[in-house]
């Protein structure tokens, strides 16, 4: 089968590579599309010893299940579905408390084992979920992207926020703005360095859109909320600058996302978190629930992926992957791929 394989630092190249078998408790699903995951891209750009190469990277991806191997139960072949991108060990005590996304034994698809680059892919039944008909394969394959938004709001414990500050528009930053428009937040700020990226922004619900170029966030965001700052933050940059600003632009008791792994060291106001009592919150992967979340919102049309997604086919992948890696295009943020 065809994959676009990683066989070392700084190359990518579409390879013939051996047919996935399914192992005990495994199934062959032919992968339907794949995500470029900036995480992926900012690996590869890095050096970043989390992903050397050899490797098939992809862990957001979505398909029909082919071939099912030994002990598995309660899937079929032609059965659609989505795959959860982490593999949890199932028995540490992370797992065993139910934070299977916090296992520190799990495994991510595209790192030790073969990704969702390829034409197929073998995955453990209990990484997947049943995609519904009503949600298509472009669709299915940024359910975990989207599931990264769900999670990271519902940390949160405010309903109706009347302001949702986002930081970034991404595919995580546009993806949080509209589940936070779907949870029933009353006004959207958006901020990004990208004038293109705002414009995305302000089309998929953003009131305010900001600039920190041109604008002095902290500033505009306790002007527009009465001097008290925003309800909620999110930033979905997750470098050390944009964690203050996070910090900095929340009210008195509102609550702080963080998200991404930019930066490491990050220098925060503690009189700002102690005395204002700002909750700070970090967010990391995403549990089955909202996996199942995500679905749902794409299933009732929640979710917008016009003007932002792109899709290309497998085969350009190497072109497409080295373009966003080194010159990101600007008429689109997200690339999927086809096998
Ligand atoms: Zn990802
Ligand atoms: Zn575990």
């Amino acid at each position: 089968m065809k994959a676009l394989y990683y066989p070392a630092w700084d190359q990518l190249e579409i390879r013939d590579v051996p047919e996935p078998a399914p192992k005990p408790g495994e199934v062959v699903i032919r992968v339907a599309a794949v995500g470029i995951c900036g995480s992926e891209l900012h690996c590869f750009v890095t050096h970043a010893p989390r992903r050397p190469p050899p490797a098939i990277m992809g862990h957001e991806f979505c398909g029909e299940v082919l071939q099912v191997g030994e002990g598995t139960s309660g899937y079929r072949p032609g059965d659609r579905v989505v795959v959860n991108s982490v593999i949890a060990c199932g028995r540490c005590e992370d797992c065993l408390d139910g934070r299977v996304h916090l296992c520190r034994e799990g495994e991510v698809f595209g790192m030790k084992r073969p990704g969702g680059f390829a034409e197929r892919c073998a995955v453990p039944v209990s990484t997947l979920l049943p995609l519904p008909d009503g949600v298509s394969p472009l669709q299915g394959a940024l359910v975990e992207p989207l599931a990264n938004g769900v999670h990271a709001l519902s940390l949160t414990r405010q309903r109706f926020p009347e302001t949702v500050v986002v930081i970034g528009a991404g595919t995580i930053g546009l993806m949080v703005l509209q589940v936070a428009t779907a949870a029933g937040a009353l006004r959207l700020v958006s901020v990004d360095v990208s004038d293109a990226r705002l414009q995305v922004a302000q089309q998929l619900g953003a009131e305010t859109v900001l600039n920190p170029r041109t604008h002095d966030v902290v500033t505009t965001v306790r002007h527009l909320t009465r001097g008290r700052g925003a309800d909620v933050v999110v930033d979905a940059v997750g470098a050390a600058e944009t964690r203050r600003v996070a910090v900095e632009a929340a009210r008195r008791g509102g609550e702080i996302v963080w998200l991404g792994l930019h930066d490491d060291p990050t220098q925060v106001s503690g009189f700002d978190v102690v005395l204002g009592e700002r909750k700070v919150l970090g967010s990391f992967a995403v549990t089955h629930h909202d996996l199942r979340t995500a679905i749902g919102l794409f299933a009732h049309g929640k979710i917008a992926l016009d003007p932002w997604v792109r899709t290309f086919p497998l085969l350009d992948g190497a072109r497409v992957f080295q373009e966003l890696a080194t010159d990101p295009p600007a008429d689109y943020i997200k690339a999927l791929l086809l096998p």
